[in-house]
């Protein structure tokens, strides 16, 4: 599994109280809103599922979520590689489409 090892030194949390993500119950709420927007998302949320880790939120998820993705997709072996693959065809789609928007006008 290939990782960008500085990815956390990017996230939108480095300068919030740690404290504000490890939380239970509705502050969970609060502590996802600091993801929003985070540059860092996916892979921070491919290092928790692929870790397994198991509290606080990474990527935008709570532990709870996370478990319950783990459940639903168990053949994954690579949370990095799919979620990887899936921003860089999403990025290409958005590209293409902005190309076919650009030469219809
Ligand atoms: S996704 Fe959330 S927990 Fe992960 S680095 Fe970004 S702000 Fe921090």
């Amino acid at each position: 599994m290939r990782t960008d090892s500085d990815w956390n030194q990017k996230g939108a949390c480095r300068t919030a109280d740690p404290d504000e993500l490890f939380v239970e119950g509705a502050a969970q709420r609060r502590a996802k809103e600091i993801c929003t927007g985070c540059p860092v998302r996916t892979e921070c949320l491919a290092y928790a599922l692929d870790h397994r880790i198991e509290y606080g939120v990474w990527g935008g998820m709570t532990e709870r979520e996370r478990r319950a993705l783990l459940r639903r997709r168990t053949t994954v072996t690579s949370w990095w590689n799919l979620l990887e693959t899936a921003r860089t065809e999403h990025q290409q789609q958005a590209r293409a489409a902005a190309a076919a928007q650009s030469q219809a006008a």
